[in-house]
């Protein structure tokens, strides 16, 4: 126990000396560092891995910091490093407050102008130069670089190293990228090591190192040459030239070997570019969607209330004020239909009522309305405007169409009872008002329902049930309009439109020169309808068009067949006034159709009525010289029924005028129409155009035609229009005189 004891105590006693010892061995250590000067060393701050900050600790580091570090503390300083606050460290110099700067590739003079002393080189640093993707080099002596202004020192040197080239400072490492990549210079040059650092971030990803390191550069710390800092650049030599090289090495791979580099906001974005784009599609479409649905859901409530508003809750069909509106709509979207307005009145409404009950009455009311809406088309309207009086917007139809109507709503309503095993026969009053041109210019359907009602008050009057026109004489143009416009395809497809021809003769030698191509129509509920009727219903419906290239075709088919039989003939066509316009191209139109049928270009001749050239005549007289050049004869048709201005006779370049004599000697003066038509033919012959007669009935006319220099006739004094197999035998027979 006692031997175990004095062990013991040994034991605590050697303890107690070697910790002693232990302290004393340190505050010594702490002592030779408080006792040592304090160096304060000037460094730039923005050369990280060399110096730079540590977010985490707040102090400088980086290679230039530990090696420094390792010196100065071996030279019995204590370091402490400042980030100097001027632009160069060729200023910072002049800063007393700073004992040394670094780094230096060599003793340079500071801004003021004052000498310098330098350590020995820490480090040899190699300079590399970057550009922009891979880009081969001019020689260095011709080449454009640049650099940080912060390096200004270095640029000094290379300069002196490399007199032929050219170096522009930048602020930043961005303003030198965007220099180089704007192709200002031809590369940057800078620290390697720096370089190391930069190049993580990710938009310098295609910036390109030039492998071959251009030169290497000193790493020094300098003062300004004064005794003081002579005896520091002394102290610190003695180190430098002991660090020995593995030392150096290892902390230039401590830095080198880090990814330093964080990436910022700005390489954030870059880096996730295509994801952002994605996400801000998205977004965009999210947004777009949202707006999209808020304007849907809003024009749903919009619907309803209108549809509260325009419709009738009990049928379903619109109300007085939904009526106007599509009525309104329909009149300006199709202007070409023909319409009529109806006003229908149940006359023993008030007895159904009252005798079957409100229910019966509704019920009937919907059947109405159910069946006029199935057998309306779009473009047609519906409305109840109050009580039992429904108004109806219909197209006048053929009359097959309106059989169909009558059979599938008025019947099975007129019938609603009977056919229920009910013995009442339902009186109803229809007022028909039928819509005049005017009512589509413009459309008032306030005044057309006060029409439609006025007519259905008449026939209610009578009491009688049945229907009333308002306006019967429309009804009948009305009808005609709809009978031959919705005909025409028909017609054209299945030969009820014919080609006539009226041969127009030599009055000299007695012979046929020619002839005009008339239409005919066989229609098949009207008959023979008459070009003077069904023409300008086409011009006004837009259809003509139609019309006149089928004859212009069945012309150039019966010219051809002529040709081959060797009877070259020529024949002139009606081109309507509605026919010309810019975009039919009416002379390409003629062009395609002698190619198509192997004519000459003279054997048609194309009548554009006089009248056109007064409404238009720039565009026809452009139309007429180009009709022209394709080699047509024009001619001016009905000369004498419209304004003949000499002025005109002068601009319009026509080969013929075809004179009509009906206009000039209709009725009136026969001495002075006389006058007129031999005045007129001197004109023309004297202006150099060819001149026929028209409308020549007489034997009278035709020699005081003759008498005056006209020879070229066309009328019934000769011929009428005939069809194509008479006039084939009046060319073999001849003329009658
Ligand atoms: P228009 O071009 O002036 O044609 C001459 C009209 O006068 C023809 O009437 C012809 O039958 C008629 N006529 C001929 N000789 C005499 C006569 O001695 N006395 C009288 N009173 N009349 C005579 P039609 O065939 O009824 O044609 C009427 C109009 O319809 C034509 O007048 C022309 O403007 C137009 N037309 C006829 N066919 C066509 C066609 O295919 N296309 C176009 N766009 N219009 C046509
Ligand atoms: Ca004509
Ligand atoms: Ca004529």
């Amino acid at each position: 126990m006692k031997v175990k004891r004095i062990i013991g105590r040994y034991l605590i006693f050697i303890i107690c000396i070697f910790a002693i010892l232990q302290c004393g061995t340190s505050a010594s250590a702490v002592s030779k560092s408080d006792d040592a000067d304090t160096l304060i060393i000037g460094i730039p701050a923005d050369r990280c891995p060399l110096f730079y900050l540590d977010t985490d600790t707040g102090e400088p580091v980086g290679i230039g910091v530990d090696l420094m570090r390792v010196v100065a503390e071996e030279a019995g300083y204590n370091a402490s490093f400042m980030f100097i606050t001027e632009k160069t460290n060729k200023e910072a110099l002049d800063n007393p407050d700073y004992d040394i700067i670094m780094p230096f590739g060599s003793a340079i003079t500071s801004l003021s102008g004052k000498k310098t002393v330098v350590t020995e080189n820490l480090m040899q640093t190699p300079f590399t130069m970057v550009t922009d993707g891979s880009k081969n080099l001019p020689e260095l002596n011709k080449i454009h670089i640049g650099m940080l202004s912060s390096l200004a020192g270095v640029a000094e040197t290379v300069k002196e190293l490399y007199p032929g080239i050219q170096i522009t400072l930048y602020d930043t490492m961005t303003d030198s990228v965007k220099a180089l990549r704007a192709g200002k210079i031809d590369a940057i040059l800078h620290n390697s090591y720096v370089w190391s650092y930069v190049l993580q971030k990710p938009s310098y990803s295609n910036l390109k190192v030039q492998p071959a390191n251009m030169f290497s550069m000193d790493f020094r710390a300098g003062t300004l040459d004064t005794p003081k800092g002579r005896e520091i650049i002394e102290r610190l030599d003695k180190e430098i030239i002991k660090l020995e090289d593995p030392r150096r090495q290892a902390i230039i791979l401590d830095y080198t070997s880090r990814h330093l580099y964080r990436n910022n906001f700005g390489d954030f974005i870059y880096e996730n570019r295509f994801l952002l784009i994605l996400v801000a599609a998205l977004v965009t479409f999210l947004i777009g969607f949202i707006v999209h649905k808020q304007r849907y859901v809003s024009q749903q409530q919009e619907q309803t209330l209108r549809d509260l508003i325009e419709k009738d809750s009990l049928t379903g069909v619109l109300s007085l004020e939904g009526f106007k509106k599509r009525a309104e709509e329909l009149l300006r979207f199709y202007p070409d239909n023909q319409y009529l307005l109806v006003f229908n009145n149940i006359k023993n409404f008030k007895f159904i009522n009252e005798r079957l009950g409100r229910g019966t009455g509704d019920e009937l009311l919907r059947f109405w309305a159910e069946s006029s809406m199935a057998a309306l088309s779009d473009e047609e309207a519906i409305g109840r405007i109050t009580g039992d009086r429904f108004a109806i917007l219909r197209k006048i139809k053929d009359d097959e169409g309106m059989k169909v109507y009558e059979k599938e709503v008025i019947e099975p309503l007129l019938n609603f009872f009977t056919d229920r095993g009910k013995e009442i026969k339902l009186q109803l009053c229809t007022g028909v008002y039928v819509l005049t041109p005017e009512d589509y210019k413009n459309i008032d359907v306030d005044r057309m329902l006060d029409f439609a009602r006025m007519a259905e008050k008449k026939i209610r009057d009578t009491h009688k049930s049945g229907y009333e026109f308002y306006n019967p004489e429309q009804w009948e143009k009305g009808k005609q309009i709809v009978d031959i416009s919705g005909h025409l395809q028909a017609a054209l497809d299945t030969g009820e439109i014919q080609v006539w021809y009226q041969p127009q003769i030599d009055y000299m030698t007695g012979t046929i020169s020619g002839a005009e191509a008339l239409c005919r129509w066989k229609h098949p509920t009207r008959g023979w309808i008459s070009p003077g009727l069904f023409i300008p219903i086409l011009e006004e419906t837009g259809l003509i068009f139609d019309l006149d290239k089928y004859i212009w075709e069945r012309v150039c088919q019966d010219l051809k067949r002529w040709n081959d039989l060797g009877e070259r003939r020529s024949v002139s066509v009606n081109l309507s006034r509605s026919d010309i316009s810019e975009d039919r191209n009416i002379p390409g139109v003629f062009y395609e159709l002698v190619q198509k049928y192997g004519l000459d270009s003279d054997q048609l001749r194309i009548e554009i009525t006089e009248t056109a050239y007064v409404e238009r005549p720039d565009f026809l007289i452009k139309t007429t010289s180009e009709l022209r050049e394709y080699g047509f004869q024009v001619e001016m048709d009905d000369f004498g029924s419209g304004y003949s201005s000499l002025h005109m006779l002068k601009e319009v370049p026509v080969d013929r005028i075809k004179m009509d004599l009906h206009f000039l000697t209709g009725t009136g003066d026969m001495e002075k129409g006389r006058i007129i038509i031999t005045q007129v033919i001197k004109l023309v012959e004297l202006l150099g155009m060819k001149l026929i007669a028209e409308g020549v009935e007489t034997k009278a006319q035709a020699d005081l035609l003759n008498d005056s220099g006209c020879r070229e006739m066309q009328g019934y004094f000769f011929f009428k229009p005939m069809p194509v197999e008479e006039f084939e035998r009046a060319y073999d027979i001849g003329v009658r005189k």
